[in-house]
């Protein structure tokens, strides 16, 4: 069945296991569209002032689907923004929020910036972080200008995603000067949260622990993993598991990767990288991105970039579980090949969604104004992301069927109930 949106998009994985969960859910061809496509895309172009000189940023705001709550989803900068991966991240974020149980829905804003063009601009070099700030927020200044009514009536909530941190997030509370417009905010700005930064690398960490004990009936501290980027989440996925006594033998980022089999030093190599900005250079052999993927490991947790697995990686991967940390590291042609050889996942929409949680609880305490700890944060994703878990493992027990389609069909029930519920279907 055609979708009703005026333009084509790719089969991703998650129209494909939406449209599978509607199927065996029973749902009419209008009421499956309803669903998997976008409420509403705006495209704009956002001419900012970088440096005294008006650069034009394109942009697409995706409200996905906001049956559940407000619109919620990151504002990502990236040369590779198209209204496609847009469009998918919205879609995920619905998903998400829904398998979480928690009163949002799904968005997302991707802003291009053609970062290489910039440095050539401005003669500025590509490790540049401070005229990369200054780029960023700059737009982001621009953005809320343009949609800051949007969240200052919590009809998109948004928050940061690659490119965008704390401190642009400061940015559009300045705009709105409403703390619960805006969640990710940083620490002393009203309504920030304690715990927000850890939440998403530590639920990974606490999902990957549960499923291995649960489902695979082993202790992670006999276990090897290799992790995929150490940036927010990769770093606290790997601070965390390696606390939990897990042998993390195999670590990258952007610019390399390290390998060691009788474990990397975590704690050591925090440091090492609040220094140098990258693992490179940390005592451990040289390994490239590809070579990290195809690791001999127990576990694979991707948590950089999307679609890092496609076909031929999915072939290579020797692990026993791969954890989806990223959104959306796995194709959907990958997903078929790592079916095929029993290799099962961790969604994304399970693992990495401690970070959405903790913004549910960042935005209730920007309503309320009342104060959390970094324990009662905790406390929340871990109880959150167990339910979650549960919740999809007893679906795939039931329909016989993977736990990433288990997870699609848990969250498309809900936002089908919620869509009925307000006649939005
Ligand atoms: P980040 O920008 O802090 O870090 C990204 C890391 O990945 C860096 O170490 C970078 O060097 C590395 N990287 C980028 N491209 C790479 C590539 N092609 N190969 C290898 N390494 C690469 O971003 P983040 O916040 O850690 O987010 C990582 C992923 O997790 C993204 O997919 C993001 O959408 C997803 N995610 C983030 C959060 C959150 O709370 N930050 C929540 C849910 C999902």
């Amino acid at each position: 069945m055609q979708s009703i949106v005026p333009f084509q998009e790719p089969v991703t994985k998650s129209i494909a296991y939406m449209k599978d969960s509607c199927r065996r859910l029973g749902l009419t061809d209008e009421e499956t569209n309803a669903i998997c496509d976008p409420q509403e895309v705006r495209l704009f172009k956002l001419p900012c002032n970088v440096l005294g000189q008006t650069v034009i940023f394109p942009g697409i705001l995706c409200l996905h689907n906001n049956a559940r709550g407000p619109y919620k989803g990151g504002i990502r900068l990236d040369a590779n923004v198209d209204i496609y991966e847009t469009v998918e991240l919205a879609r995920v974020m619905t998903l998400k929020t829904a398998v979480s149980d928690i009163e949002f829905g799904g968005g997302k804003t991707g802003i291009r910036v053609d970062w290489p063009r910039l440095f050539t601009m401005y003669d500025k070099k590509s490790d540049d972080w401070g005229f990369m700030r200054v780029v960023a927020r700059s737009i982001v200044e621009r953005y809320a200008q343009v949609y800051g009514d949007l969240f200052s009536k919590h009809i998109y909530v948004p928050a940061p995603d690659m490119g965008t941190g704390p401190g642009e997030m400061a940015i559009i509370y300045n705009q709105t000067q409403d703390p619960a417009s805006v969640t990710g905010k940083a620490e002393g700005v009203a309504g920030w949260l304690p715990g927000r930064k850890e939440a998403t690398g530590l639920g990974v960490a606490w999902v990957t622990k549960l499923y291995v004990e649960e489902v695979m009936e082993q202790d992670l501290s006999q276990l090897t993993v290799a992790i995929q980027g150490f940036g927010n989440v990769g770093s606290h996925v790997a601070k965390y598991m390696y606390e939990m006594g897990a042998k993390i033998v195999g670590i990258s980022d952007i610019y390399g990767g390290l390998y060691d089999a009788e474990g990397i030093r975590v704690d050591e190599l925090l440091e090492h990288v609040a220094k140098k900005g990258t693992v490179v250079g940390f005592e451990a052999d040289s390994i490239s991105n590809s070579q990290l993927l195809s690791l001999p490991v127990d576990i694979l947790i991707p948590a950089a970039a999307g679609h890092v697995i496609g076909v031929d990686e999915a072939k290579d991967v020797q692990a026993e579980l791969i954890v989806e940390a990223a959104n959306v590291p796995i194709t959907l042609d990958g997903m078929e090949v790592l079916n095929s050889r029993s290799v099962p996942v961790i969604p994304d929409i399970i693992a990495n969604s401690g970070g959405v949680v903790a913004s549910m609880e960042e935005y209730s305490r920007s309503l309320t104004a009342l104060l959390r700890t970094k324990e009662d944060v905790f406390s929340v994703v871990r109880h959150k992301l167990e339910n979650s878990l549960k919740g999809a493992l007893a679906v795939a027990e039931k329909q016989n069927i993977d736990l990433c389609r288990a997870g699609v069909e848990l969250a498309v029930q809900r936002v089908y109930q919620s869509m009925k519920s307000r006649h939005q279907i």
